[in-house]
């Protein structure tokens, strides 16, 4: 099981599956809304994920041209996770909201050809 929370733990999720994917992220999107050079990801199924507290959704057009719901704290404005429009039965998860770090083990960069020339890139 990993949990995770927001800055000031308004919002609390908890998700009962593995992971299917564990990325970083350097498209230009994911680098504004994260701050630093990439979105530290991690793909799970919507089912096994549950959250409680309250969030703000922030819809955009991702690079698919499909609609991205992003889920802010609405207390302290930390962005948590986010449901893709393209595929209805993940959740795209922050993995820097996890409780534990150990939970988090990227594979690879994606949208690498965006990346800051000083960010890291996994291969
Ligand atoms: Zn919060
Ligand atoms: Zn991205």
């Amino acid at each position: 099981m990993i949990k995770g929370h927001c800055h000031c733990k308004n919002v609390n999720y908890s998700i009962e599956s593995e992971s299917s994917f564990q990325f970083l992220c350097h498209c230009h999107d994911c680098r504004i809304l994260n701050g630093g050079g990439h979105l530290s990801g991690a793909i799970f199924s919507k089912d096994s994920f549950e959250f409680s507290g309250p969030t703000r959704i922030y819809e955009y057009k991702g690079g698919s041209g499909e609609s991205i719901k992003a889920h802010f704290c609405e207390n302290c404005g930390n962005h948590l996770f986010a449901f893709p429009g393209f595929k209805d039965d993940i959740v795209v998860v922050k993995a820097n909201t996890f409780v534990s770090e150990k939970d988090f083990k990227p594979m690879k960069s994606i949208f690498a050809e965006e990346k800051f020339p000083w960010d890291i890139e996994i291969k």
